[in-house]
C-alpha cells in the first residue's frame, strides 16, 4: 500500500492552497481530486473578489492557475473519489472508487460543499432535463427560453444574472420578501430588465413530459394561492451542503454536517493529524479567499504535526 505524509481530499481553493504549502514544505502531497476537480469555482463565471485580479478572473481559470502553481512544486493528483477512510489509528487509511488504497500520516479534508435541491418529487430524475444547479454549465441550453431560479442569496442572483445572457426571461422565486444576497449582487439582478421576482413564493411541483420540464406550480406562501407557469428550466440557487458523508461519523460534525474545528483558530479536527479547510468546515464565510486561507493553515498544521511526531 502506498504511503504518504499528506493526503489532501478535495480540490477547491482550500485543497489547492493546502497542496501549494505542503509541496513547498517538501511533504510531496497527493491530492485526490473528487467529483468536481477545482470545486465550485469551476462552475462560476467572473470572480471579482479574489485579491490580485483588479479586472476579475474567470473561476475555472483561477482554479487552473492554482493547480498549475502546485504542480511546479511537485504536488501529485489522482482523479478519483475517496469512498472511505479509517481514522481509528495512524497511519490513516484512505480508499478510492478506483480501488486505490493509501496510508497517510496526515489527512487534509477539503471536500467542500455541493448544491442543495428542493427535495421535490422527480427533481433528481429531471437533472439535465430542465433541472439544474449550475447556470454556467447549462445556461447555454436555454437560449430564448423562460427560466426560473429558486433562492434569495448570492448564488441565486449570480445564476439569474448569468442566465439572462441566454434566456428571454428569468424569474427568481424567493420564499421571503427580502433577499439575503449582497447589496451589489441584489442590485445587479434588480436592475436587469430580463429578471423579475416572485416574492413569498415556493415551487411546489415540477411539471414534465418525455422531453423534460414543461412547467412549474408555484405557491404564494402568504395567500396559499397556487399558479401554474410554463418553463423549460428550473435552476437551484438555495445554498450548499458539506461533503462529509465519506467520513462515516469518524469526525465531529455540527447539526448541518459541517466539520467542527476543535482548536480554533487552527483548522484541527477531533482526530489529531486530520485537518479540515474550506467550505466543508465553514458555513459562515464560504468565500474562495477564506477557503484558500484555511488551506494554507491546514498545510502548516500538518507540517507541524509531522515534525512533532519525528
Ligand atoms: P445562502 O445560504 O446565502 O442563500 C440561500 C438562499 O436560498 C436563501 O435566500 C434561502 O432563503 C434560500 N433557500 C434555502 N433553502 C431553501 C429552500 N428549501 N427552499 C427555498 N429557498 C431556500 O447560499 P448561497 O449559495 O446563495 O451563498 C452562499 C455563500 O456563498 C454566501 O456567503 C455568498 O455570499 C457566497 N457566494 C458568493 C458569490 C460571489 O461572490 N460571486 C456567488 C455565490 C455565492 P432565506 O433567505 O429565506 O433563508
Amino acid at each position: 500500500m502506498e504511503s504518504r505524509k499528506v493526503i489532501i481530499v478535495g480540490s477547491g481553493p482550500a485543497g489547492y492552497t493546502a497542496a501549494l504549502y505542503a509541496s513547498r514544505a517538501d511533504l510531496k502531497p497527493l491530492v485526490i481530486l473528487g467529483s468536481e476537480p477545482g470545486g465550485q469555482l469551476t462552475t462560476t463565471t467572473e470572480v471579482e473578489n479574489f485579491p490580485g485580479f483588479p479586472e476579475g478572473i474567470q473561476g475555472p481559470e483561477l482554479m487552473e492557475n492554482m493547480k498549475k502553481q502546485t504542480e511546479r512544486f511537485g504536488t501529485e493528483y489522482l482523479s478519483a473519489m475517496v469512498t472511505s477512510v479509517d481514522l481509528s489509528k495512524r497511519p490513516f487509511k484512505v480508499e478510492t472508487d478506483n480501488g486505490d488504497k493509501f496510508e497517510a500520516e496526515t489527512l487534509i479534508i477539503s471536500t467542500g460543499a455541493s448544491a442543495k435541491y428542493l427535495g421535490l418529487e422527480n427533481e433528481k430524475e429531471l437533472i439535465g432535463k430542465g433541472v439544474s444547479a449550475c447556470a454556467t454549465c447549462d445556461g447555454f441550453f436555454y437560449r430564448n427560453k423562460i427560466v426560473y431560479v429558486v433562492g434569495g442569496g448570492d448564488t441565486a442572483m449570480e445564476e439569474a444574472t448569468f442566465l439572462t445572457k441566454f434566456a428571454s426571461k428569468v424569474t427568481i422565486v424567493h420564499r421571503r420578501d427580502t433577499l439575503r444576497a449582497s447589496k451589489t449582487m441584489q442590485q445587479r439582478a434588480i436592475d436587469n430588465p430580463k429578471i423579475d421576482f416572485l416574492w413569498d413564493s415556493a415551487v411546489s411541483e415540477i411539471l414534465f413530459d418525455d422531453t423534460g420540464v414543461t412547467g412549474l406550480k408555484i405557491k404564494n406562501l402568504k395567500t396559499e394561492e397556487e399558479n401554474q407557469v410554463d418553463t423549460h428550466g428550473l435552476f437551484m440557487g438555495i445554498g450548499h451542503s458539506p461533503n462529509t458523508g465519506f467520513l462515516n461519523g469518524q469526525i465531529d460534525l455540527d447539526d448541518h454536517g459541517f466539520i467542527v474545528p476543535t482548536n480554533s483558530p487552527h483548522p484541527d479536527t477531533n482526530i489529531p493529524g486530520v485537518f479540515a479547510c474550506g467550505d466543508v468546515q465553514d458555513s459562515y464565510y464560504r468565500q474562495a479567499i477564506s477557503a484558500a486561507g484555511s488551506g494554507c493553515m491546514a498545510a502548516i498544521r500538518a507540517e507541524k504535526f509531522i515534525e512533532d511526531q519525528a
